[in-house]
């Protein structure tokens, strides 16, 4: 049910591909950047609609769109907490974004969802212990919800890519 994968979330053919947005929703670096430029224009228009509506997204909160050329179906944005020292709920808030992006995509009858490791590139979230989040929030809501069938983790850097398995491994 669960999958380490090393690679380029915007090639993976999930049913949702979540990105580490930011509050703004209007595009960023890291994985934002590259799923905006592989996406096309169609994501930020679906972006912008959501802005105008809402006024962005909140950190731990997460919005859907559609996946413009990519090959998943739908972009789940998620906004990761920035690494602030630890103390300032950013355990709490990487976790409801994992929650809240499955949640969401169970809602859009998802069945696969491909995750990045959100925050820890620009946002400087340690890795092991973001690891260690995702994969707790993963196995929490699986174990409840019976729609989402696979749930990806798209490592971009092998550090993350170890990090994830023994985190997995220690929670079997
Ligand atoms: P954040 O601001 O949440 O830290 P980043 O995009 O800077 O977001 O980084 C989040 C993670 O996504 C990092 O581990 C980074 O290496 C990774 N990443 C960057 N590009 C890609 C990509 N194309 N596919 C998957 N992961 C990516």
């Amino acid at each position: 049910m669960i999958q380490i994968i090393k690679g380029d979330i915007t090639k993976v053919a999930a049913d949702v591909i979540v990105n580490a947005a930011n509050t703004s929703l209007l595009g960023g670096g890291g994985v934002d950047g590259a799923i905006h430029r592989s996406g096309g224009p169609e994501i930020l228009e679906a972006c912008r609609k959501i802005v105008a509506k809402q006024g962005g997204c909140k950190t731990g909160e997460a919005v859907i769109t559609t996946a413009g050329k990519l090959p998943a179906r739908y972009v789940i944005h998620t906004v990761g907490p920035v690494w602030n020292g630890g103390l300032k709920g950013e355990a709490e808030r990487l976790h409801a974004c994992y929650i809240n992006s499955l949640e969401l995509a169970a809602q859009h009858h998802c069945r696969s969802v491909a995750f990045p490791n959100i925050s820890t590139g620009i946002y400087g979230y340690p890795k092991k212990e973001a690891a260690t989040i995702a994969v707790t929030a993963v196995q929490q809501f699986l174990a409840t919800n019976r729609g989402i069938k696979e749930v990806i983790f798209v490592c971009f850097d092998e550090e993350n890519e170890t990090l994830v398995k023994t985190a997995l491994e220690a929670k079997r």
